[in-house]
């Protein structure tokens, strides 16, 4: 989601302006230091749209003097967001701070919006038509206070951000969408043919000359699932002996087109390199998983202790996965897969508030901060969590995050939030 940057100096109102524009959702979270003292992050709605909003510091001088960290706070504004809203005081006019910081501004790319806050009555309109000369475009009058035009405000705030892309994994009405993928023979069609109920696979048999729907409706644990992508599946109920050459094809298609997969692997075997694929498949599709181990009928004493290493190793890239013990044969605790799919789903949607994120993160930062690398420190400026299916999060820092790091931060974020069943992406945005 774009974000918005908010700067201004102390005093102008801003604190007040952007409660406004939080309509104070959040405004509990304001106490809560952000991940640096100085800059908190939240999360605003408005027309329908959704926007991260940092709040950046007060403008105090420090060692280098004013004008310097005012437009320090400038220079991050425009590069770590998508826009920048700059707040005065229009009892005030333009000091010359924000002249300073007009200039900063009027080299960006991005928007800027200007916003003339305490224009509490209509002798002040006047006033703020000089604005115009900070060369920042059109001056918005605003009381921050009485509410006034802050709607305006917020309607050319919307305008300025750019749209966010389409998330991966678009809502859509009816059935969630489910992959069964796997190794050949490792037991797919026999579960889908106990899901679908025997009729279902007589038909199949007969069915010669009609064509195949694509997808199968599976009634599983009270609730209708779409198993897509089957039509290979269901066909070869009476030849699992087919030679399956578009198996990795099949299996690719029927991920993206899924929005949790179920990786069946072979309990009575060793994990092979086919079933890693499988699920790497998925992982870098972005798509939420459960992993269901079939042929449990199979399974001995000596075969499950030997299992328990085996996995260990063998998940690594998926510890968060839920595993589910079945028999597509016998129809033993198949009906457990849709708690697990469930659950997956659930954690593929959700979507942790930005002050809720930036509180957790400001601790875990301070107690555990980044490497150093090349004699710097880098700093995690804020975090938000971008996207959802596949939750995403995004950090901000001053500087480049190593991969251990960046799963040390996923590793913690599971730890409290959850998301079980789901891949968690986290991108790294550096200003420079
Ligand atoms: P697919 O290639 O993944 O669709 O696998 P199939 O469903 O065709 O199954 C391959 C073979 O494994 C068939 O002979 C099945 O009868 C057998 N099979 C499937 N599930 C189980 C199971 O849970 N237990 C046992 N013992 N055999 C199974």
């Amino acid at each position: 989601q774009p974000v918005l940057a908010v700067v201004g100096r102390p005093n102008v109102g801003k604190s007040t302006l952007v409660n406004r524009i939080l309509g104070r959702r959040e405004a509990v979270v304001q106490d809560v230091p952000g991940v640096t003292r100085d800059r908190v992050a939240y999360d605003a709605y408005w027309g329908g749209r959704r926007f991260t909003l940092v709040d950046t510091g007060g403008w105090e001088p420090d060692a280098t003097g004013l004008q310097a960290s005012v437009a320090a706070q400038a220079e991050i504004a425009m590069q770590t967001a998508d826009a920048v809203l700059l707040v005065l005081d229009a009892t005030v006019g333009a000091t010359t701070t924000e002249e300073a910081v007009a200039r900063v501004l009027r080299r960006s790319k991005k928007p800027v919006l200007l916003a003339a806050n305490k224009v509490d009555d209509d002798r002040l309109l006047a006033d703020t038509a000089s604005l115009w000369r900070l060369g920042l475009g059109e001056p918005h009058p605003v009381s921050a206070l009485h509410g006034r035009s802050s709607g305006d405000l917020l309607d050319a705030i919307i305008a300025a951000l750019p749209t966010a892309p389409r998330e991966l994994g678009s809502v859509s009405a009816g059935p969630r969408r489910v992959a069964l993928v796997g190794k050949p023979n490792v037991g797919k069609s026999s579960l889908l043919n106990k899901l679908s109920g025997e009729e279902r696979s007589v038909v199949d048999s007969v069915a010669g000359t009609t064509v195949d729907p694509v997808d199968s409706l599976v009634e599983l644990d009270g609730d209708t699932w779409r198993f897509v992508d089957t039509a290979g599946l269901r066909k070869r109920v009476n030849s699992a002996n087919g030679a399956e050459y578009y198996a990795s094809l099949r299996t690719k298609t029927a991920i993206d087109a899924a929005e949790v997969a179920i990786v069946m692997l072979d309990a009575a075997e060793p994990l092979s390199e086919q079933d890693l694929r499988v699920l790497t498949m998925v992982v870098e599709a972005g798509r939420s998983l459960v992993l269901a181990f079939n042929k449990w009928d199979l399974v001995d004493e000596d075969r499950r202790h030997a299992m328990v290493r085996e996995l260990d190793r063998g998940l690594v890239r998926v510890p968060w996965a839920e595993k589910v013990n079945i028999s597509a044969l016998t129809g033993r605790s198949v009906r457990k897969l849709a708690p697990a799919l469930r659950t997956a789903l659930k954690s593929w949607d959700q979507r942790v508030p930005t002050g809720q994120l930036n509180g957790w993160l400001s601790d875990l930062i301070a107690a555990t901060p980044p490497p150093v690398r090349s004699g710097k420190q880098p700093k995690v400026l804020f975090a938000t969590q971008a996207g959802i299916r596949p939750p995403t999060l995004v950090l901000f820092t001053t500087g480049f995050l190593e991969a251990g790091y960046r799963r040390f931060i996923e590793r913690k974020f599971r730890e409290r939030f959850g998301f079980e069943g789901s891949p968690v992406r986290v991108n790294v945005r550096v200003r420079e």
